[in-house]
């Protein structure tokens, strides 16, 4: 008998109908003698709808509240789903994060998952139950609701793997794997039938919002098999392995990442001496906001100009941060532009290859796209560009690095 933990995301329990659906895929898998353990999101859209909810009070709510808020989308359909269940003779039982007891740390909003109390969950299992666990929430040492980040219930699920030891963890979504890139962006991308977990972790971090890059973590560090497939149809879906044995055999590049989600920051005239960095940038960081990709340039005259990049809510901080900073060191002027795309080529083939980078540039120039800032990994290439040539920029790149296909790749 295997342990399987399956979770199901917010278009997969989108509508009463579909929820239905993944009642028939739970039964059928318990119906071959799996014992399961199912984390599901919010029904889609309902997290945003919340989130509006509250900022029509408040820009800026308070996060504590905003947790408690935010964390019923998932609470209703665990009974949902629990119902569905039960109407097709299935006995299942429903808990949110704080009645299992997935303790978390209490940063609200970004909470992370210290220790999970597996108890009840293998007691109901014993039972021949369906356990059914909300998605994206625990509870901290004060018995606080919190919640773990947009996109939260896929580290719930593989979480939940890793502490109940359980065989295989399923990510069910509405696209039936990981492809070379967002197949919304180019409808040529490939299924891929496997990738690594570095190489996932890149593409989660790079912006491929399919996995939250914790989940990929906790998948990475405590080795449990993930597979993310579709909750619409039949099929393989694309397992993330630990390492690829036919290394030698892999394409340079694997995938394509992007986002849109930060903004550049610039301050110029700065005197190139020991030290400036740590105040421009530590000032920042002190100030909780997280820093991309940095760049440095000394000019012929020896004064200095920085450009990094934070993410966009931050923006608005960070600048009035900086043109404090820029005051104190005498620099000459900050700017900032919120119109820029990160795009991301990811592969472990990198390693092994030189001539990467120049031939992502050549592809970018073709298309007369402009690179702002560049930065590299052991295996990734990241450019910022500008945002309006971003989609235009991962399809050169897509097909620049032969990505595309029919089918799935053959392994
Ligand atoms: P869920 O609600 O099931 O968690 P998400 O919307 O979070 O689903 O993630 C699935 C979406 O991720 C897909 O619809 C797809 O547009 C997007 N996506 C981005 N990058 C990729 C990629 N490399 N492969 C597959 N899907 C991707
Ligand atoms: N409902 C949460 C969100 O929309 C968590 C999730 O779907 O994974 O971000
Ligand atoms: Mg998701």
């Amino acid at each position: 008998m295997s342990l399987i933990v399956q979770k199901y995301g917010g278009t997969s329990v989108g509508t009463i109908e579909r929820i239905q659906a993944v009642a028939e895929k739970v039964a059928a898998s318990h119906g071959s003698g799996d014992q399961l353990v199912v984390a599901v999101s919010a029904m889609s859209g309902e997290t945003n709808r919340l989130i509006g909810l509250a900022n029509a009070i408040d820009e800026q709510p308070n996060l504590r509240e905003m947790d408690v808020l935010v964390s019923t989308g998932e609470q209703v359909t665990i009974a949902l789903l629990c119902m569905a269940l039960q109407k097709l003779g299935i006995e299942a039982r429903s808990y949110t994060g704080g009645q299992v007891r997935i303790l978390t740390d209490n940063s609200h909003g970004k909470a992370r998952i210290r220790e999970i109390d597996g108890h009840r969950i293998e007691a109901d299992l014993n039972a021949g139950c369906v356990v059914v666990v909300a998605g994206f929430q625990g509870s901290d040492e004060d018995g606080n609701i919190t919640t773990l980040g947009r996109g939260g219930s896929d580290t719930t699920a593989v979480a939940l793997a890793a502490a109940l030891k359980a065989d295989e963890c399923q990510i069910y979504t509405d696209v039936d794997g990981v492809y070379t890139t967002d197949p919304r962006v180019v409808p040529q991308a490939r299924r891929l039938e496997k990738i690594t977990f570095e190489e996932m972790l890149e593409m989660a971090s790079q912006g491929s919002k399919i996995l939250q890059i914790r989940s990929v973590e906790f998948a990475g560090k405590y080795n449990v098999p993930l597979r993310v497939m579709s909750s619409f149809e039949e099929g393989p879906g694309t397992l993330i392995t630990l390492e690829d044995d036919d290394q030698m055999e892999k394409p340079v590049v694997s995938g394509i990442a992007f986002n849109r989600d930060e903004a550049k920051l610039t301050i110029r005239g700065i005197p190139d001496q020991p030290g400036v960095a740590y105040k421009v940038l530590g000032a920042i960081s002190a100030a909780n906001i997280e820093i991309d990709v940095i760049v440095q340039n000394v000019a012929k005259d020896n004064s200095a100009t920085i450009t990094f990049t934070v993410h966009r809510n931050e923006l608005v901080r960070a600048e009035t941060l900086l043109k404090e900073i820029a005051a104190d060191l005498g620099a000459q002027e900050v700017d900032s532009d919120s119109q820029i795309a990160k795009v991301s080529i990811v592969g472990v083939g990198m390693r092994s290859h030189a001539g990467v980078a120049a031939q992502m540039f050549e592809a970018l120039s073709k298309e007369g796209i402009n690179i702002q800032l560049i930065t590299t990994s052991e295996i990734k290439i990241t450019v910022v560009i500008e945002e309006r040539y971003l989609e235009l920029a991962v399809r050169a790149l897509h097909s620049g690095f032969g990505l595309e296909g029919e089918g799935t790749e053959e392994v």
